[in-house]
């Protein structure tokens, strides 16, 4: 009896701590914001963009904020616009700076922010960022090598996903610019970006770039599996678009050394580009660490980093 009274004790004590250690497991120093890739939106109807990442952040302590930028348009006007809403958060929360997180182009983007003013931000972390360009833009704008995808085929393919995205998005008619922001996605545009804006970037083909470069600190992950779910009306799209990259390793739109970063946490989950934002609507590899556990996780790496 006494046994079965002290387990029970246990019990009751373990219910009552829980849910305070769970609560602060995301809780940064600094509030996190979300940024969106191309064609992407904060949330538009029903959908996020992150889906379901920013309630999970929040709800272990982290402030989270998830900004509207263009949804296709150059790296330094998608920069400028986010360096805005950056301070309009600061102002905000009374915060001296903020972790961004960028996804796809949203990737380059906050590099830009934190290249341009470094003392507004803790740390970049890009999630399938295009930070060296992605070779589904160079076919896209004629530019890929002989042999790569035809340009016809990504073109109707690309269309494809404008439409999946547009329906996600209820319509909003932000699909229609995929041709012009390619130029900036391009592995020729991305070279250009870089050379003014260089700071995490890898300095070797495939490797790490510097942890921590101006203040600022700089982080990676990404996926390298096209086609995940049966049931994502988006991976048999990916799996075509990832023929682009003639056998290199992706994630459906993203050369997987593109998208190194500072320090690269990881580059092969088995996920495809709307995965690592838990897309489409939450189908995601079954087999694979949930994208929404990778979020915590970094926040809970930037929490004991203390930023
Ligand atoms: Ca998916």
């Amino acid at each position: 009896m006494k046994t079965w009274m002290t387990w029970l004790c246990a019990c009751v004590l373990a219910l009552a701590v829980w849910p305070a250690a769970a609560g602060t497991y995301s809780q940064t120093r600094y509030p996190i914001v979300l940024v969106h890739g191309l064609l992407g939106f904060d949330k538009l109807g029903p959908v996020e963009y992150f889906y379901g990442i920013p309630s999970a952040l929040r709800s272990d302590g982290a402030k989270v904020y998830v900004v509207q930028v263009a949804a296709a348009n150059s790296t330094e006007v998608r920069g400028e616009q986010l360096l805005t809403q950056v301070k309009q958060i600061l102002a905000a929360t009374g915060a001296s700076k903020v972790n961004l997180m960028g996804h796809s182009h949203g990737g380059p983007t906050s590099r830009y922010v934190a290249s341009v003013r470094p003392d507004l931000v803790a740390s970049v972390t890009s999630i399938g960022g295009v930070n060296k360009g992605s070779a589904v833009a160079d076919v896209l704008l004629g530019v890929a090598p002989p042999g790569s995808l035809s340009n016809t085929v990504l073109v109707s393919v690309t269309n494809g996903l404008a439409t999946v995205i547009n329906f996600l998005s209820g319509g909003s008619g932000l699909t229609q610019n995929a041709l012009a922001a390619a130029k900036s996605l391009s592995t020729a545009g991305s070279a250009k970006f870089n050379a003014a804006y260089p700071e995490g970037l890898p300095t070797t083909a495939c490797g790490e770039g510097a942890y921590s470069a101006r203040g600022v600190a700089y982080y990676s992950w990404s996926g390298a599996k096209p086609y995940t779910n049966l049931f994502d009306i988006a991976d048999p799209a990916l799996a075509l678009t990832s023929l682009a990259f003639a056998g290199a390793r992706n994630d459906g739109l993203v050369g997987t050394c593109s998208s190194h970063l500072g320090r690269v946490i990881r580059d092969n989950y088995a996920m495809n580009h709307l995965d690592e934002v838990n897309q489409t609507i939450g189908l995601v590899n079954l087999f694979e660490t949930n994208p929404v556990t990778i979020f915590r996780q970094q926040a809970n790496r930037l929490k004991n980093a203390g930023l």
